[in-house]
């Protein structure tokens, strides 16, 4: 079983612009706020579609930072659920790393093998859900997912960034360049879609 690891903050939906004007810019817990990026729905149904399973790996330190809880992140998920469901798109998991080595809240103030870039969720849920890493991709934001999905064993011909919504907003439509990391830049998911597929 292949499967595309997908980091959901700034890559599936905008929490950057969402949350810009909040204290905790980056952190979103309400989930009348989550929207799908251009070209998620349409790029997810595709892989879908060619038989990749799909799993969020998401780095969620603002638990430990005391900004929301495990319920909040939950609901966050639940909505991303929700809209994909509305594009027929199922996820088959998703993974939260609550996490933070400088949060106040102290269940959670600690370094976690699943915190990115450390590798541990793509394995935990590879193993769980009986994933080929060999044959299997990511996709993220920032070079910490990247970094997380190489050390997991998956193929850097794999592993992509899109280009953050906030760097670079008039950027879709660019074709693919490499990052410094050796993985490829596409500007959105539906771009992300046509490398793999292509590959
Ligand atoms: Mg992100």
């Amino acid at each position: 079983m292949r499967a595309v690891f997908l980091d959901r903050d700034d890559t599936l939906i905008d929490t950057r612009g969402a949350t810009a004007h909040t204290p905790h810019p980056g952190d979103l817990v309400d989930p009348s706020a989550v929207r799908l990026l251009p070209g998620v729905a349409q790029g997810l149904g595709r892989l879908q579609q060619a038989g990749y399973r799909l799993v969020v790996t998401t780095s969620q330190g603002g638990v430990a930072r005391g900004v929301g809880t495990l319920a909040d992140v939950e609901r966050v998920n639940d909505r991303l659920r929700g809209l994909l469901a509305e594009a027929g798109v199922r996820l088959a998991g998703v993974y939260a790393c609550p996490f933070h080595p400088r949060g106040v809240v102290p269940a959670f103030t600690a370094e976690h093998p699943w915190r990115k870039p450390g590798p541990g969720m793509i394995l935990t849920a590879a193993d769980e859900l009986g994933i080929d890493l060999r044959v299997s991709a990511a996709v993220g934001d920032m070079a910490r997912d990247a970094e997380a999905a190489l050390a997991a064993g998956i193929p850097p011909d794999r592993v992509c960034l899109v280009e953050s919504p906030k760097a670079q907003p008039a950027n879709t439509g660019a074709p693919a360049t490499r990052h410094p990391l050796g993985v490829c830049r596409v500007s959105d998911l539906s771009a992300f879609a046509d490398l793999l597929l292509m590959s």
